[in-house]
């Protein structure tokens, strides 16, 4: 018998624990006939309602459900990793708590890896409908910028929705990085990936958790994490300045020599100035941004902490 693992982030999310298990189960007579069993992994993200108590409910009704409980919110990608690590399916798929990610695809999911030989299938949403369009204009930027600095394809609103074999799973956990971006390293790993589309499908109940500030947050990171052009446009803009340096001194020593020194234009030098350090510091800032991320790296503390465990 052939084993899937699905794995469920939560982050508060209480009243969707039971619909998206009972959704879930919809698909069970289809793999039942095939001869394939689910696992059912929900990794509690360190909610604080009663997102735990909800899976201990489900985990008396169906010993095939098991928890994963965070010491504190660690994010959605730490959750991922934790899920991909204690998977001891042959397949392994992710989906949201929120049932944005619809199970009813996992059948022809499943058929592309074993009929069609793919290694993993993704999904993406082609239209962004009921989220604020300012939201999606900064989205569709990101992902502009990011295919043009990045050699890694990140495919543009793909979702962490996705089914995987055992080697493809095993090759993302060989990537123990700390600042994780998973949809940098699901490109990044390769293999083959079949992506099915379909219209996006408002959250079912509560909140979602990602305000507009944590989402550019999270782009940068992605940037930081797949992209080393921002150094080398540092690098790039300290050259240019210094070419113009050089071309401005030549002009005032030409004039100086022939038509003397006007003792005017302080103005114009503070605004040089301003110019100057503003880029300076823009640069620094740069540099520093990976500064801190192969800080965090270095220190190689744990990606999550577990507190309890079913
Ligand atoms: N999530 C998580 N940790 C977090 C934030 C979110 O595990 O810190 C989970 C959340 O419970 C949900 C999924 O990640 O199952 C996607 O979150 P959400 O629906 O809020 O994001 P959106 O769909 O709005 O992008
Ligand atoms: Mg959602």
């Amino acid at each position: 018998m052939e084993l899937i693992s699905v794995l469920v982030p939560c982050y508060n999310e209480e009243e969707n624990v039971f619909d998206f298990y009972n959704e879930l189960m919809k698909t069970e007579s289809y793999f039942k006939e095939r001869d394939v069993d689910f696992e059912i992994i929900y990794i509690n993200d360190g909610s604080k309602d009663g997102t735990v108590s909800e899976v201990k409910k489900l985990h008396e009704q169906d010993e095939r459900v098991h928890l994963i409980s965070f010491s504190r919110n660690f994010g959605k990608e730490s959750a991922i990793y934790a899920g991909l690590q204690k998977a001891k399916g042959d397949y392994v798929v992710m989906m949201d708590a929120d049932l944005q990610d619809p199970p009813a695809l996992l059948p022809e999911m499943y058929t592309a890896i074993v009929d069609e030989g793919y290694d993993s299938v993704a999904t993406r949403r082609v239209s962004r409908k009921g989220e604020p369009p300012i939201r999606s204009w900064f989205a569709r930027r990101f992902y502009s910028l990011m295919n043009k600095m990045s050699k890694t394809e990140i495919v543009d609103g793909a979702r962490d929705y996705r089914l995987m074999s055992r080697q493809f799973v095993d090759a993302i956990l060989s990537m123990e990085e700390y600042n994780r971006f998973s949809k940098g390293i699901f490109g990044w790993v390769g293999f083959d990936t079949k992506w099915l589309e379909y219209e996006n499908i408002e959250r079912q109940k509560g909140e979602t958790k990602w305000s507009f500030w944590k989402l550019f947050l999270y782009a940068l990171d992605g940037i930081i994490a797949f992209s080393t052009s921002p150094l080398s446009f540092a690098s790039i803009l300290g050259v240019l300045f210094c070419f113009l340096a050089f071309v401005l001194i030549v002009v005032i020593i030409v004039r100086t020599a022939l038509i003397g020194d006007p003792t005017s234009g302080w103005p114009s030098l503070v605004c040089i100035i301003s110019l100057i350090s503003g880029v300076q510091l823009l640069c620094l800032g740069i540099v520093g941004q990976y500064l801190s991320k192969t800080y965090l790296e270095v220190k190689k503390r744990p990606i999550y902490l577990v507190k309890e465990e079913i």
